[in-house]
């Protein structure tokens, strides 16, 4: 039995709507972004990708030539055309850790206006419990006679930088609804994709998302904290963190020690975590830990930099290397490059930069530090090169031609990115994380 083709309306076309409305119409749906933000509906338009993710510039190029998938502004139009509805618009945090659900209301109010007949929508922004009750309340209420809405939950699992990779091979599908001929048609519309599907209650699925960010943040703090234990005992975290991966029970993945993470999701979801438990009267105390531990291993990593240099950066000329919150995106946000390079700086250091990819917006976000796409022009005349994301272009460098481009042979690496006997052979002065 083939694969039936649905008619698909994405609301928000970012790093997940963009990926998800490409990836199903690829596999055959018919799909309409829609996204408020003139400037990167024109640039789709145009053809021309406004986030930089590997494999997506080819996937929406041959969909929008097949007529599967095409781009507006107006909300209306991919409502009009769709029986589905994926809502995939931001949720960042407010200031005090709570969710800012103003674009998610704004989505669904479009969705209630526009809809002449009854829709299914599939929630994918990552929501706190309790949202997709409220999502159909406020459907309901501002319904035409006759249109009703079904909300399922639908949380988004793929990784910025290999994000077109992971939908094709997602580990899970996780639906949960109130209607089972609800769920049921959403498992349908994602059945190409092949993966495994867990079909559940709407918050039991709504906190299946915050509970496993918060479980890969907690891993990578808790190998951060390892990590800085064995800066004590002389023991190389790289080799207990291979030991505990061997057991099954706990793997090798997310046991790489550094500067902790960063960007759109881990860390404004173990806050919102946080808030959800905080609400229901609990106090969730590793989650607590997790997020100071992240905060301060950036500031750890400074004060190994300034530790270094007898506690005085003034007037020094540090080579930050990788800007971007990982490598293979473009994507800035609560990146640790910039918490680091704003301590360097208010230390009096003078920071050079280096991105493969993120130049061209890390620029808007800081002013006067120069960015380069050539790692060794960053490095040129700089007197320590810090490795802050593990781009292979960082990972590759010419050793031999960094020497010669530092003023001093220092390497601070945030990412334990290089071996550190190699390191020293080299004539490096090197210092890692977690390493004796
Ligand atoms: P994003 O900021 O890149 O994209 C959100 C888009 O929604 C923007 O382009 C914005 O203009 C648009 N938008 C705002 N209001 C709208 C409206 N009323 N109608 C239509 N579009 C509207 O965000 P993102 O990174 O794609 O994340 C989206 C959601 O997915 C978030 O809840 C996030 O937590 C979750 N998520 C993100 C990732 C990730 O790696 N980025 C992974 C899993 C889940």
């Amino acid at each position: 039995m083939g694969n039936e083709s649905m008619r698909i309306g994405v609301l928000g076309a970012g790093y997940v709507g963009l990926v998800s409305g490409a990836c199903l119409a690829e596999v055959g749906h018919r799909v309409v972004c829609a996204d408020p933000d003139e400037r990167k509906i024109a640039s789709l338009l145009r053809g021309e990708m406004p986030i930089y993710e590997a494999g997506l510039e080819e996937l929406v190029r041959s969909n929008v030539e097949r007529g599967r998938l095409s781009f507006t502004t107006e909300a209306k139009d991919a409502v009009e055309a769709s029986e589905l509805l994926f809502v995939a618009v931001g949720t960042p945090a407010l200031d005090n850790g709570d969710v800012d659900m103003s674009q998610v209301r704004s989505a669904l109010v479009g969705i209630a206006e526009a809809a002449r007949e009854s829709k299914i929508v599939v929630m994918k922004s990552t929501v706190p419990v309790g949202t997709g009750t409220m999502a159909e309340t406020l459907l309901r209420s501002r319904a035409r006679p006759g249109v009703s809405f079904e909300v399922v939950s639908n949380p988004e699992f793929l990784r910025e930088g290999t994000a077109v990779h992971d939908t094709f091979h997602m580990d899970r599908i996780v639906v949960g609804a109130t209607s089972d001929a609800a769920a049921e048609r959403v498992l349908a519309a994602l059945a190409p994709f092949g993966a495994p599907a867990l079909k559940t209650n709407r918050e039991s699925a709504e906190l299946i998302k915050y509970a496993s960010n918060s479980f890969l943040a907690t891993k990578i703090s808790f190998i951060n904290e390892m990590a800085n234990v064995c800066e004590k005992v002389g023991a190389d975290i790289g080799m207990v963190a291979k030991g505990m991966g061997m057991d099954k029970r706990i793997g090798p993945s997310f046991l790489n020690a550094g500067i902790g993470y960063g960007g759109f999701c881990l860390p404004k979801d173990t806050r919102a975590q946080l808030f959800i438990a905080e609400n229901v009267d609990y106090d969730f105390k590793i989650m607590r830990a997790v997020i100071e531990v992240n905060q301060l291993q950036r500031q750890r990593f400074v004060r190994k930099v300034r530790a270094a240099f007898d506690g005085d950066l003034a007037g020094k000329t540090l080579a930050v290397m990788g800007l971007s919150f990982k490598p293979n995106t473009d994507d800035l946000r609560d990146a640790p490059s910039l918490d680091i390079i704003s301590m360097l700086l208010q230390y009096g250091a003078k920071v050079r930069a280096y991105d493969p990819v993120s130049a061209p917006k890390a620029a808007a976000l800081l002013p006067g530090v120069p960015i380069f796409d050539d790692p060794y022009e960053a490095l040129q005349g700089s007197d320590a090169m810090l490795v802050v994301t593990e781009w292979d272009q960082v990972r590759t460098i010419d050793l031999d031609r960094a020497k010669l481009a530092l003023r001093l042979p220092i390497v601070f690496d945030g990412r334990n990115v290089f071996d550190a006997d190699t390191m020293r052979e080299r004539g490096f002065r090197y210092i890692a994380v977690g390493k004796p």
